[in-house]
């Protein structure tokens, strides 16, 4: 059975077909820049990378694209030959604590969460419209980046603000990558058969740390929005928020802009001065360039900080995990966190630790305390299961 899963931007379409339950990547893709100047899309198919120029004004022209293309492949006959498609909705607030099939109540819920996610959402559910007009009758499932931490308690959610805001507006922790830590945690228990207590670190060009307890989501870094947590590529992370009056009348700048400043002017880039990729700080590191070992540091000591509290939570842990972009593919972060953590007794196997890219591997040494793994992640192969597993129910 063939499913899309499909990940949709203010501007951009990513999808990849899987076929289920074989769990096989037949074809994937990105449109960009729909409804700007110079859209384009990239389909990777057999190994080969077809790029082409392409006018996109919306969603639904990347859709078209995207199905007669499968149908040019050969990889469809006909558009019915997509038995699913399953969608990233970023927010599913408190009231989805699981994936669904989408239906038009569904959509009236994700429209009633806008506020919580008013740049995701939207374009979330442009995507959702637009497969709809094109395919009305395939089903189609909406998968909520939250709805893993729905299991977090109370006492983990619950901000110390006015609890109005809590019971009026819903201003709580809610946690995203759950769709990733999910899969961490379905992944970890196929290979060991059991339920484990695990710290898993998703860090990517966006990151947070979850603490997993029974397959649960007991704590997660991020909050009511993706900025808050361990320092990101450009997301500051943590911060007190005294700040940001200072800054705009030391700026003479907006709310708007100091928060556009947050997001996306701060992170690594700010830090480094240079970049908000792992790849270029850690060279500018490995040259001793002096802001970007701070930068450095500074990045695996919130990461630290964040498993020895969770450490603390779980009353112990079995497992820190890595996964996403800097999590399977940087050694020296791995490197660097697991070295502050041998206080706790935690030892790496430099060797096992050296040159995985996006390999599932054991690299923490026979006699640590706690077993630290590489696991890489799979968002798509998570959306694709959860719409395999509702429609064939
Ligand atoms: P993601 O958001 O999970 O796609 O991760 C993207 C980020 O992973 C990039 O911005 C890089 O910072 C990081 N990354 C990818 N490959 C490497 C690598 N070989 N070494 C260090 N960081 C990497």
């Amino acid at each position: 059975m063939k499913i899309l899963s499909v990940n949709a931007g203010s501007s951009s379409l990513k999808f990849t077909l899987i076929e289920l339950p074989e769990q096989e990547v037949i074809v994937s893709g990105t449109f960009e820049k729909i409804g700007i100047s110079g859209s384009f899309y990239t389909i990777k198919y057999n190994g080969e990378k077809i790029k082409k120029e392409s006018e996109l004004k919306d969603h639904k022209d990347a859709v078209k694209i995207l199905l007669d293309s499968l149908i040019e492949l050969k990889i469809i006959s006909s558009y019915d030959e997509i038995s699913g498609v399953g969608h990233r909705l970023v927010h599913g607030g408190d009231k989805y604590t699981e994936s669904v099939v989408i239906d038009d109540d569904v959509i009236k819920e994700v429209e009633k969460l806008i506020p919580l996610a008013p740049l995701h959402n939207p374009a979330n559910l442009v995507g959702i419209r637009s497969f709809k007009e094109i395919l009305p009758n395939t089903p189609m499932v909406a998968v909520f980046d939250t709805a893993f931490h729905q299991t977090m308690d109370k006492e983990e959610y619950l901000y110390a603000v006015p609890y109005s805001w809590y019971e009026k507006y819903g201003v709580r922790r809610y946690g995203f990558h759950g769709t990733s830590h999910r899969y961490i945690s379905e992944k970890m228990f196929e290979y060991l058969g059991e339920h484990k207590k695990i710290i898993n670190c998703h860090i990517g060009n966006g990151a947070s740390i979850c603490a997993i307890k029974d397959g649960k989501s007991i704590a997660t870094s991020m909050g009511f929005t993706p900025i808050a947590g361990v320092i990101m590529g450009t997301r500051c992370g943590d911060i007190d928020l005294g700040l940001i009056p200072y800054v705009m009348s030391c700026e003479n700048k907006t709310f708007e802009e100091v928060m556009t400043d947050l997001n996306k002017n701060s992170g690594m880039a700010a830090l480094s001065g240079l970049s908000s990729d792992m790849r270029d700080v850690e060279d500018a590191y490995m040259q001793k360039d002096p802001r970007c070992i701070t930068a450095i540091n500074m990045y695996v000591k919130k990461i630290v900080d964040y498993i020895v509290m969770y450490n603390a939570l779980l009353e112990g842990t079995d497992y820190i995990t890595f996964t996403a972009g800097v999590g399977e593919n940087s050694d020296i972060i791995r490197e660097l966190v697991i070295k502050r953590l041998a206080f706790m007794n935690v030892k790496l196997n430099e060797e096992a630790n050296t040159g995985l890219r996006g390999k599932f591997a054991q690299i923490s040494a026979g006699d640590s305390s706690i077993k630290v793994m590489v696991v890489p992640t799979d968002e798509e192969l998570m959306i694709a299961k959860d719409t395999y597993n509702l429609i064939n129910n």
